[in-house]
C-alpha cells in the first residue's frame, strides 16, 4: 500500500466476483465521518492478465458507464481468465452529478494525475488509480466521449506504442475495438511522460493502455451504445480476458491524427457549416459566429485551415471565446 487514504471493500487478490466499492473519506459539514463512495467490481478467474476497465472519468460521457454497468451485471468469474477490475464512475461526485469535473473541488479527473493522496477527492482518486489500481494491470481502458460540450463519432484512441510488443498489441487491440475511426498520438507517452491524463499514467506505469471517444453532446446514442458493448468485449477477448468470446469480422478503422483544432475567438452564437465525418478543405467556411446581442453587426467566418475530415464538433450554441467548435483529423501517414 502507498499513504492513500483511500480504503477497499474488495479483495483484489480473491478469486471469484466481489461487488462493493472505494472508500475516500470526506469529511464535510453534515457528515463529519462521511465517505465518498466509488463503486468498483472485481472478477479473478486463475492465471491471466489483469485488466481495468473505467468509465466515468468524466462524469457527463455516459455510453460505457451505460455498457460497464451492464458487464458488471452479466460478467461471472467462470466467463473470464485472470482478473477484470470495473469502474463505472471514476470521478465519482461528477458522474454522480452528471457533470465533466467534479461539484466538491472543481477537478477534472483527466488532469489530475499523478495525483495527490492528501490532495481534493479528485486528486485522491487520481492518486489511486495510478499508485493502487494501474501497477498491478496488464492493460487499461479508458472509455470517455466528448462530454456535454463536444459530440465524436466512434473513436479509439491510441499511441504509437513504446515496444515491439505494445506497438502490435494496439494495432490489434485498434482492430478488435472496430471503431469506424482512430486517433493515433504519433507522440509522447512512456514511462518518462509528464502528462496529467488517465493515458499518460498507465504510461508511467508500463501498462498497455487505449482509450475512446463515443459520442458526447450530454445524451446517449443508441448506436454508439450497440457499438461501446461490442467494442469492450472485443477489447476485452483481444486482451486474453474473455476466452469464449467470439467476435465476428471486423469493418475496419480509419486512422487519423488530429491536423487542426478551430477555436473560437468571439462570444456569441455558432452557426456550423460542417458536421462531424465530413470532408472539408483548408479555406472552406467552418462557419459563423452571430452576435444576437448586437444584430447590426456583422457575423465573424471561421475558416478550416488544413484539409481533413470533421473528428469532433461543439454541441451547444452558445460559444465563448477559447472554445474548440470542431477538430480536423488528417490520415495518418
Ligand atoms: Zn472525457
Amino acid at each position: 500500500m502507498t499513504n492513500t487514504l483511500v480504503s477497499s471493500d474488495v479483495n483484489f487478490e480473491a478469486e471469484g466476483k466481489q461487488c462493493g466499492y472505494l472508500h475516500l473519506p470526506h469529511s464535510v459539514h453534515r457528515s463529519a465521518y462521511g465517505k465518498i463512495l466509488i463503486p468498483i467490481v472485481v472478477l479473478k478467474n486463475g492465471d491471466g492478465p489483469t485488466v481495468l476497465v473505467m468509465a466515468g472519468n468524466h462524469g457527463d460521457e455516459y455510453e460505457a458507464q451505460i455498457a460497464l454497468t451492464k458487464l458488471c451485471r452479466e460478467l461471472g468469474p467462470e466467463d473470464i481468465r485472470g482478473r477484470l477490475i470495473i469502474l463505472t464512475m471514476a470521478n465519482f461526485p461528477a458522474a454522480h452529478a452528471g457533470l465533466r469535473t467534479s461539484p466538491i473541488d472543481g477537478g477534472n479527473l483527466n488532469r489530475s494525475f499523478p495525483g495527490d493522496p492528501a490532495g481534493s477527492p479528485t486528486q485522491a482518486i487520481a492518486h489511486y488509480i495510478e499508485e493502487e489500481l494501474l501497477p498491478v494491470c496488464d492493460y487499461f481502458f479508458d472509455f470517455h466521449s466528448g462530454g456535454s460540450s463536444l459530440f465524436y463519432p466512434p473513436t479509439f484512441l491510441r499511441g504509437m506504442g513504446h515496444t515491439p510488443f505494445e506497438k502490435q498489441k494496439l494495432l490489434e487491440l485498434q482492430e478488435a475495438f472496430d471503431a469506424p475511426y482512430a486517433w493515433v498520438f504519433t507522440s509522447g507517452g512512456g514511462r518518462t511522460t509528464t502528462a496529467r491524463t488517465a493515458m499518460g499514467a498507465a504510461g508511467r506505469k508500463g501498462v498497455i493502455t487505449a482509450m475512446a471517444e463515443l459520442g458526447g453532446g450530454g445524451f446517449v446514442s443508441r448506436d454508439i451504445l450497440a457499438l461501446t458493448e461490442r467494442g469492450i468485449k472485443r477489447l476485452l477477448h483481444c486482451a486474453g480476458l474473455l476466452p469464449s468470446y467470439l467476435p465476428d469480422a471486423a469493418h475496419g478503422t480509419r486512422e487519423l491524427t488530429i491536423a487542426e483544432t478551430v477555436t473560437a475567438y468571439d462570444s456569441g452564437v455558432f452557426e456550423p457549416f460542417a458536421d462531424v465525418q465530413e470532408e472539408v478543405r483548408k479555406g472552406d467556411t467552418a462557419g459563423e459566429i452571430h452576435f444576437p446581442e448586437d444584430p447590426w453587426r456583422a457575423p465573424k467566418a471561421l475558416y478550416f485551415q488544413e484539409d481533413g475530415m470533421v473528428l469532433c464538433k461543439r454541441i451547444p450554441g452558445r460559444v465563448e471565446r477559447g472554445d474548440c467548435l470542431f477538430q480536423v483529423g488528417r490520415d495518418l501517414k
